[in-house]
């Protein structure tokens, strides 16, 4: 079955009565046995991997359509639901590393990520070195025998460098470290990260599996060698989204094709047209040819998600904040993936590759007319022109 027809096929209903299209919502924390022999019955293929539920953390019916929907997207063994896509980070990095262990990192990834790096883990003894994206194979040459996988984030936050993973992972796999990808700007839908190598892959389904702004989650998917240790990490840890959350997800997800297709195609016009610019020093932005990433691009990703950056020329901050704060369609606020376009200027931390000279301003593309965006932006030049 191609993607599309994936997205509306999985996760569906297999046969409630009465029989609906999609999987009956159950709010549970208590599943109740009809008997001793059958409680021990579940468990056993709870164990086994088998689709049975012993408790509410466990395999509740909406829970586990979504993991199943989004491992096969994201082309994957299995996958579990997190609180946010944060918590699936986490998870999937707790899964993997332990005490003593070392972290190479892309210099590019999302704060928080770096954050928990820094913090979190450093207080349980797991060190970290921040690599440069664009470093492919020579990652090789900062692997150690204490790294226990590389983590990627392709494209990069904010200054979108896409990596080369299937080099990465070359890399890795030699020296028997594992490969965590964060998959949040293509989705499997555009991006499969399991092909190229990776051996878990982060989906914060906050934003285009969700889709609509109104749900906080995340997902990690593993291959079958790393499938027991992400469940056991995520079991000890109780992690796990609410059954309305998934409610919420899949139904965002039976139009994660459509909705990509068109923040895909707003998007490169306006990036197109923003390239053009004055203002404007470079657009961050791989599918655009213009883009040091493009090649790279083209070789492993099928299509692109909605969101990139605007370097801006040298400009008064007080110009860039004029600019950002009267947008009538491009509202300021964290996050991304909804219907909605989005704005907020980028402040960066950088260990091993420099910054951008300029304002960064990172746009999420929605699915509005993009005339009307294009219109928005427009205007936005006037008010960092001083008018
Ligand atoms: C937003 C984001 C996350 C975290 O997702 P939340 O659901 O907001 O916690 C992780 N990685 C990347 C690249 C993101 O953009």
């Amino acid at each position: 079955m191609k993607k599309d027809t994936l997205l509306t096929h999985l996760g569906r209903s297999t046969g409630a009565d009465p029989v609906t299209v999609n999987v009956p919502l159950h709010r549970a924390s208590t599943v109740l046995f009809d008997s001793v022999a059958q409680q021990h019955d579940l468990q056993r293929r709870l164990d086994r991997d088998e689709d049975a539920s012993t408790y509410g953390l466990f395999n509740l019916p909406q829970v586990r359509a979504l993991e199943d929907a989004v491992a096969a997207i994201e082309g994957g063994h299995r996958a579990l639901t997190f609180p946010s896509g944060l918590a699936a980070v986490a998870g999937a990095i707790l899964a993997v590393y332990k005490t003593g262990d070392h972290v190479l990192m892309p210099d590019s990834v999302y704060h928080p990520t770096r954050h928990l790096a820094g913090g979190f883990l450093a207080r349980f003894g797991v060190s970290t070195s921040f690599y440069d994206p664009l470093i492919g194979a020579g990652i090789a040459d900062l692997l150690t025998p204490r790294t226990a996988a590389v983590y990627c984030e392709s494209p990069g936050s904010h200054t979108f460098e896409v990596q080369d993973l299937p080099a990465i992972a070359a890399a890795a796999h030699a020296q028997g470290a594992k490969v965590i990808l964060d998959n949040a700007w293509a989705t499997g839908y555009f991006h499969n990260g399991f092909d190229l190598g990776a051996d878990l892959v982060v989906q914060p389904a906050t934003k285009y599996y969700g889709g609509h702004s109104d749900v906080l989650i995340g997902l990690v998917v593993a291959n079958e060698t790393s499938w027991p240790a992400l469940k056991a990490t995520a079991y000890d840890l109780g992690q796990r989204a609410s059954p309305d959350d998934c409610f919420l997800t899949l139904r965002g997800m039976r139009t994660l094709g459509v909705r990509l297709q068109r923040h895909q195609a707003s998007a490169l016009a306006l990036a197109t047209w923003l390239e053009a610019r004055p203002e404007v020093a470079r657009v961050y932005y791989p599918p655009l040819p213009s883009d040091p990433g493009h090649a790279l691009w083209k070789r492993d990703f099928s299509g692109a998600g909605g969101l990139f950056g605007v370097e801006l020329k040298p400009v008064a901050k007080e110009r860039v904040a004029s600019m950002l704060d009267g947008y009538t369609h491009f509202k300021l606020g964290y996050s991304w993936g909804g219907f909605e376009s989005l704005v907020i200027q980028a402040h960066l931390e950088r260990s091993v590759v420099p910054l951008p000279a300029g304002a960064l301003v990172r746009f999420q593309i929605g699915l509005e007319d993009p005339a009307d965006l294009l219109a928005d932006l427009e205007a936005g030049f006037a008010r960092l022109a001083g008018a």
